[in-house]
């Protein structure tokens, strides 16, 4: 259970810097949900945008630093078009991944760097890329097993992604393409993860 008192104590400086970096008051959203209902990427998300402002009113920030929205965001300003309170969504989103940023809070880049290392390597092992495979090895290498779990009933439904990787004619051509890029047979050297190959 959430200690109310202690989330908005332990978050009130982060949340006073977005505020004042901003220019917006996160206490004055009336949780309308305006702004979630016109969100075209809501569906990506993990918390619709009206959700965010309400986790940043009680003072659950490092959540929101760290949350897919804030990752996803397209900054398409359309919730802040639509706020009856006129405030900036878009900009509170913004500043909160610029804030999370220089905290370091975010892994963003790490996260970006084994994503294309993931994708690389399975490109050059499939020949094509397998979504299943790629994805599995990208929440090993975060080390978020169930990072999107929820989603694979409904991908699955959708055969968007096969459970079987691709059959592909000209592999042995495809790993030469990615000798002669990398100089060798393998891509280049990531981060540590513990996830080797
Ligand atoms: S539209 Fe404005 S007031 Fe309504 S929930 Fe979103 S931010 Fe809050
Ligand atoms: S700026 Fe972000 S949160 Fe606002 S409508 Fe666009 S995608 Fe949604």
């Amino acid at each position: 259970m959430i200690n109310l008192s202690r989330t908005v104590t332990e978050g009130a400086p982060l949340v006073a810097e977005i505020e004042r970096r901003s220019g917006q008051r996160v206490s004055a959203c009336l949780q309308c949900g305006r702004c979630t209902s016109t969100c075209v990427a809501a569906h990506a998300f993990d918390f619709p945008p009206h959700r965010l402002m309400h986790m940043l009113q009680i003072g659950l920030v490092q959540e929101v630093l760290a949350s897919r929205t804030a990752q996803l965001c397209l900054d398409c300003m359309t919730c802040s078009m639509r706020c009856p309170m006129k405030i900036d969504v878009a900009g509170v989103i913004e500043t909160a991944k610029a804030v999370a940023d220089e905290a370091g809070l975010r892994d963003t880049e790490r996260d970006l760097r084994l994503f294309r290392r993931e994708f690389l390597r399975n490109v050059r092992r499939h020949g094509r890329l397998h979504e299943t495979s790629m994805l599995l090895r990208y929440n090993f290498a975060t080390r978020k097993l169930t990072n999107d779990i929820s989603l694979v009933p409904l991908i699955l439904r959708k055969r968007k992604v096969h459970l079987f990787p691709p059959k592909v004619k000209n592999l042995r051509q495809m790993r030469r393409i990615f000798r002669e890029i990398n100089g060798d047979a393998r891509p280049a050297p990531e981060p540590e993860t513990g996830a080797g190959e």
